[in-house]
């Protein structure tokens, strides 16, 4: 017998009832199965699923109720209005992530020809934000992780977003010549912090996630490497943890570079330490 819309729903929200808003991501997972809007899931009920839709739904919906992050089973996450293909290989795009591209939109004129890095990219979200909203920037984006270079290069041709150049290589290795801005959302969560043993970060590529015992490693690595990759006058910005504002405008003060600052996400907490290299 073939399954209704509705059904599939009405067990799909039984199996995830412990997840924080069961019936928005059981939609999701139907929509992303029938390549449709939740709209067209209200608007047709009754619609009874070929066994194929069926089958893979109930396959989503069981990998679901096990823990994997929703992108990861869609495929797709929205960072800045961008619809981006994600996958174990990448970080899932987080919303504190969009300060960064607001610390970054704030310092780059509108007109501006900046050659800009993004260190880390992951699936290339804060490059090709940037991207989007500074056509005339240069933009280079590396990753360590050849999967996550590929990911990064398929999302920048989704949006054909050509002036970002994507650089398989550790931090600034793969780059030449100088930067007006270098950015980055590093591993930045201490390697024994119990988060990383709950919900998505469970599932993500634990070297996006944690640099190793002390999650400021990859913070200190950049900061200097950003003294030598950037012009006089040129920025540095980075996220962090919650806790690690203090300590990472430390670091930077340390590595010389001046006009440090803390930017709070919306939840209140430091996130993102930008600082000038005079
Ligand atoms: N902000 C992420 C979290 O959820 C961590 C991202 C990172 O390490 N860059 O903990």
């Amino acid at each position: 017998m073939r399954a209704s819309i509705k059904n599939l729903l009405a067990t799909a929200c039984r199996k995830l009832g412990h997840v924080e808003s069961a019936q928005f991501e059981a939609e999701l997972l139907m929509a992303h199965v029938l390549r449709s809007t939740r709209s067209f899931l209200y608007a047709n009920p009754e619609l009874e699923l070929l066994h194929k839709h069926s089958g893979k739904y109930k396959k989503l919906v069981k990998q679901r109720a096990r823990g994997q992050p929703i992108a990861y089973l869609t495929g797709e996450c929205e960072f800045w209005s961008l619809s981006l293909l994600v996958n174990p290989a990448v970080l899932i795009p987080r919303s504190e992530t969009e300060l960064l591209v607001e610390a970054a939109l704030d310092k780059i004129p509108n007109t501006a020809n900046w050659r800009i890095a993004d260190l880390g990219t992951g699936s290339g979200a804060i490059a090709l934000a940037l991207a989007t909203e500074r056509k005339s920037c240069e933009i280079h984006a590396t990753d360590i992780s050849e999967e996550a270079i590929a990911t990064a290069r398929e999302n920048a041709n989704r949006h054909d977003l050509r002036q970002v150049h994507f650089h398989h290589g550790s931090w600034d290795k793969p780059l030449t010549g100088k930067f007006h801005l270098v950015v980055s959302n590093p591993p930045y969560v201490d390697a024994d912090d119990s988060h990383l043993d709950q919900g998505d970060l469970r599932f993500e590529p634990r070297a996006a996630l944690t640099p190793g015992k002390d999650g400021l490693v990859a913070i200190r690595t950049i900061s200097q490497f950003a003294k030598t990759m950037l012009l006089d006058g040129g920025w540095l910005m980075v996220e962090h943890g919650w806790e690690q504002g203090p300590a990472t405008r430390e670091v930077m003060a340390d590595t010389g570079l001046k006009n440090i600052a803390t930017l709070r996400d919306l939840q209140g907490h430091e996130r993102v330490t930008i600082a000038e290299c005079k």
